[in-house]
């Protein structure tokens, strides 16, 4: 059984004060979604400060990258070992941001991912296409290639530590939601993709998130589809009240 996870991604949102004062605001409700996994992926500066303020809750601390290298001469980079430091359990990888806007390939994401996995995080790896790729009927080619990509070398068990994203590029922070039906047949043909690697049983333990532009009155209709394990929240985790409207839609 899949047990849904409701994941914010904050981006490069929020200082120290309200950082807090958001997770300090989502744990202390957090009982009330007992069913679910919630987690916060704060910017890395806040990630000591944000683990503090939700410590003893049930909600998981992420973070939004890392580096695929253990440590040495890379400034500005941090390491898995250093976000297991911090109390994280989750690692967003491959965001479209990343891919788009600061060139990330599947190859650089593939070693992350391995990297992380091996430091005993669980990565979020994020794929997902283009306005222009979807229109130009290219969707199911591109999530295929960031699949495999993204995702190559992994064993079965590997595959199964891993939650993977759906977020639409078109969707993301444009408050563009793809139907429940658009994101259900993605959702299932990544899970086909998965079987056709590993294995059925496989393919049905794997969590698949959707992101792009959930909101409180768009989630519950996403989340009863049968292939979608959770959301990828940005703009909406940013406020209580939100992010738990959303979590609210999977009880
Ligand atoms: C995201 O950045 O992962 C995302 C889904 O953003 P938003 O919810 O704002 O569309």
């Amino acid at each position: 059984m899949r047990r849904v996870l409701i994941a914010g991604n904050w981006k490069m949102n929020t200082t120290r004060v309200p950082a807090v004062a958001l997770a300090e605001g989502i744990a202390e409700k957090a009982n009330d979604f007992d069913s679910l996994d919630l987690a916060v992926c704060p910017p890395s500066c806040y990630l000591d400060a944000v683990g503090r303020a939700i410590a003893g809750s049930k909600v998981g601390l992420g973070a939004q990258n890392m580096y695929h290298e253990r440590e040495g001469a890379y400034t500005g980079e941090i390491s898995a070992a250093m976000l297991c430091d911090l109390g994280c359990r989750y690692v967003i990888l491959g965001h479209s941001e990343r891919r788009h806007i600061l060139g990330e390939t599947d190859g650089a994401i593939n070693q992350k991912v391995l990297a992380a996995l091996a430091a005993g995080l669980t990565p979020i790896v994020c794929v997902g296409e283009l306005l222009a790729e979807r229109e130009a009927g290219q969707t199911f080619a591109v999530i295929g290639r960031q699949f495999d990509g993204s995702l190559a070398g992994l064993s079965a068990e590997q595959m199964s530590n891993v939650v993977i994203a759906y977020e639409p590029v078109w969707a993301i922070g444009t408050g563009k939601v793809a139907t429940p039906q658009q994101a259900e047949e993605v959702h299932l043909a990544l899970r086909k993709l998965i079987e056709k690697r590993y294995n059925e049983g496989l393919a049905k333990g794997v969590r698949i998130q959707y992101g792009g532009s959930v909101k409180p009155e768009n989630a519950a209709e996403l989340l009863k589809q049968p292939d979608i394990d959770g959301a990828l929240v940005g703009g909406a985790s940013l406020k209580v009240d939100l992010f738990l409207g959303i979590a609210a839609g999977a009880l």
